[in-house]
C-alpha cells in the first residue's frame, strides 16, 4: 500500500502506530511483507519502509519485505480501550496468498472481540475476498476495500468486493494512473482518490479525479480526496505538501457512516 506509518517498539514488542494517513487513525500490522501484483505496486511505500526498518534492526523486519506473520501482535487492539479506527496491514496485503486462512481467522476473531474499534482492510488480492468470505461472515466493524489504480487491474477488483457482505465497502483509487472511464459503484459506500508522491511519481490529471467524483456523487458514495501528490492540479511537479489536497476550491473529507447500509445516511461531512 502507498501508506506512511511505521511500527514503534516498546520493550522490544512492536506497537500499533499513530498513522499519518489522512483517512485512518492507527495502523495494526499482524502481517508484514508482500509481493507486487500490479502497476500500483511499482513504488510501494511499504517495501521501502520495510527495508529501512530491516537495516535498523527493527523487530519483525529481519526478512525485509518478505511476508511474515506476527502472532505476538494479534492482541494489540484488545489492549486499547479508546475506540479507534485501525488500518489493518499498512505494511502488507492481508489477503496475500502466503497468509493462511487460519491466520486470517485469528485476525477476524480479534476484530470481532473489539467492536469498539473500526478496522479498515484494503487489498489488491480482491479475488480472494469472495472465496474467503463465502462461508464466513465479515465482522460488522470491518470496512473492506480494494485498490483501483487503473482499468486493467483495478476495475475487476470492484466486482470481487461487491460480492462480500461488508458493512462498508470502499475503493482506494490511489495512485490514480489513468482515466478510469465508467465505474460501477453500485454497493460501494466510499471512494478515496489520490495521486502518487515520491521522486518517480506518475502524474494524475484533474479531469480523471473529477470524473470519479461526479460518479461517486451520482451513486451516493462518500468521496474523500487524499492528495494531489507530486503533480498539482495544474500538472506542475512540486513538493507533495505544496500541492496539497484542495480540489476545485475545497477539501473533500466525506466518510461513510460506520456500518451504514442506508444510502441517505452514508455521507458524513468532517
Ligand atoms: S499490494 Fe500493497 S503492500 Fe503489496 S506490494 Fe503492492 S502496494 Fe505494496
Amino acid at each position: 500500500m502507498d501508506c506512511p506509518g511505521t511500527d514503534r517498539t516498546r520493550n522490544g514488542v512492536a506497537m500499533t502506530t499513530t498513522s499519518r494517513i489522512e483517512w485512518t487513525e492507527q495502523t495494526w500490522n499482524p502481517v508484514t511483507g508482500c509481493t507486487k501484483v500490479s502497476p500500483g505496486c511499482r513504488h510501494c511505500y511499504a517495501e521501502v519502509m520495510a527495508h529501512r526498518l530491516c537495516s535498523m534492526g527493527a523487530p519483525g523486519y529481519a526478512g525485509g519485505f518478505q511476508v511474515a506473520l506476527h502472532p505476538q501482535r494479534l492482541l494489540q487492539p484488545l489492549r486499547r480501550r479508546k475506540p479507534t479506527t485501525y488500518f489493518v496491514g499498512s505494511m502488507s496485503d492481508l489477503f496475500h496468498e502466503a497468509i493462511p486462512d487460519l491466520f486470517l481467522g485469528w485476525v477476524m476473531d480479534v476484530i470481532r472481540r473489539t467492536p469498539r474499534h473500526t478496522y479498515q482492510i484494503l487489498t489488491k488480492r480482491a479475488d480472494r475476498l469472495p472465496v474467503y468470505f463465502a462461508n464466513r461472515d465479515c465482522p460488522s466493524n470491518v470496512w473492506l476495500g480494494v485498490s483501483v489504480e487503473d482499468r486493467r487491474y483495478g476495475l475487476p477488483r470492484i466486482d470481487h468486493l461487491r460480492r462480500v457482505c461488508a458493512g462498508v465497502r470502499f475503493l482506494s483509487v490511489e495512485p490514480l494512473l489513468e482515466d478510469l472511464g465508467t465505474l460501477d459503484l453500485d454497493g460501494i459506500h466510499w471512494v478515496i482518490v489520490g495521486g502518487e508522491s515520491g521522486p518517480k511519481a506518475r502524474p494524475m490529471r484533474a479531469e480523471w479525479v473529477e470524473a470519479i467524483q461526479r460518479q461517486a456523487k451520482t451513486a451516493g458514495a462518500a468521496f474523500f480526496f487524499k492528495q494531489w501528490g507530486a503533480f498539482g492540479s495544474d500538472g506542475v511537479r512540486r513538493l507533495k505538501k505544496r500541492n496539497g489536497r484542495v480540489l476545485n476550491g475545497r477539501v473533500w473529507d466525506q466518510r461513510p457512516s460506520k456500518g451504514s447500509e442506508g444510502r441517505e445516511s452514508q455521507l458524513a461531512m468532517q
